[in-house]
């Protein structure tokens, strides 16, 4: 029963996302996100320090049981709880910052066999690993042989690099080196074209956990991804304070396309410098190199107004358009006026 003299308090799992159409309260522990109307979404975030008896005395007749039936949903499936006054003092909310040792967590190395720095490969990695990065993904484009493969795998494996991945968008991958990478506790997927003509070495390989089929060219189309976007929603605590404070794609990434250039991700069309003739670490200290990490949905148009914000999952690269402000060119099809996806 609630009590008109007490304050409404959201769950500190609980986040209040306000979008134009409709607010989203993010279920940081379970993983679920509820849809609100948004004057609920305005009492929840604005009106914190009124009693609930303030709050409904302010609203037109009318609508008053209707916002009282929605709060107490809300209260009886544990999403907010009622204060008195000395409480809501006590009350300090979880401090929503970021915090991110090392210079680099995450690295993409693309390898064909005309990567000229195949045979720099083993530095490479002991440099990133002197720089905090925790995870490599490989992505293989065109035979380099397995026992590359195999070899560059054992270096990882010796190293600090926590977790690694490998993802075949070539027909390269054989018996041999796919047990290589499942055999690593480190391993966290492996990752083989849909197409490849070895339907049994497919069949088999594909029973196993940590191995996936792909379609094929490892996602650098624009509209690919930006379809994707609504089957990769993520919430969570980490997800959530990463996306508030940065972008949780590109913060403290690095890709190495197959020729060595160093970008924030493979579908860069330009490059910071190259990996054999720069310093790694300062081009990644650089402000323009980092200068992506930042842009969280808050500075990109369209998207500051979307309840999704803290929960989308994004790998396409905003296009600056002014001081701080950023948009896509390609749609996600969300219409964050009327709140629905369009395709
Ligand atoms: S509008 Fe932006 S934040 Fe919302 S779902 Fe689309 S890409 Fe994500």
């Amino acid at each position: 029963m609630l009590d008109s003299r007490k304050y409404i308090s959201v769950f500190d799992d609980m986040k209040v996302v306000k979008g134009i159409a409709r607010t989203a309260i993010y279920d940081l522990a379970q993983g679920n996100i509820f849809f609100v109307p948004g004057i609920v979404g305005e009492v929840l975030l604005e009106k914190k320090e009124r009693t609930l008896g303030a709050i409904l005395t302010e609203l037109p007749e009318e609508e008053r049981e209707w916002l009282l039936d929605i709060i107490t949903c809300l209260a009886e499936e544990r999403i907010i709880h009622q204060v008195d006054g000395r409480e809501l003092e006590r009350f300090t909310p979880s401090k929503e910052t970021l915090f991110s040792s090392g210079l680099i967590y995450n690295a993409v190395i693309e390898l064909s066999g005309e990567s000229r720095f195949l045979d720099e490969l083993e530095e490479i990695i002991i440099e990133m690993c002197r720089l905090q990065c925790r995870y490599v993904a490989l992505v293989v484009r065109q035979s380099i042989g397995n026992h590359k493969i195999a070899s560059i795998l054992q270096q990882i494996v010796r190293t600090d690099i926590q977790e690694f991945e490998v993802i075949w968008d070539c027909y390269d991958a054989s018996r041999k080196t796919i047990e290589a990478c499942l055999a690593s506790e480190k391993n966290r997927a492996v990752i083989i074209p849909v197409s490849l003509p070895n339907k049994k070495l497919k069949e088999e390989a594909f029973a196993q956990e940590r191995v996936y089929l792909s379609e094929g060219a490892f996602i650098l189309d624009e509209e690919v991804m930006a379809a994707e976007i609504r089957n990769f929603f993520t919430v969570n605590k980490p997800f959530f304070y990463e996306a508030k404070n940065a972008n949780p794609y590109f913060f403290k990434k690095v890709s190495i396309d197959r020729s060595g250039n160093i970008k924030n991700c493979l579908s860069q069309n330009f490059s910071y410098g190259n990996i054999l003739d720069g310093s790694l670490e300062a081009i990644l200290s650089g402000h323009s190199f980092q200068e992506l990490w930042y842009v969280n949905k808050e500075k990109v148009r369209g998207c500051r107004d979307c309840e999704f914000r803290f929960a989308c999952f994004d790998m396409r690269p905003p296009r600056k358009m002014g001081h701080d402000t950023w948009e896509y060119s390609t749609s996600c099809g969300y219409d964050v006026v009327q709140g629905q996806w369009t395709r």
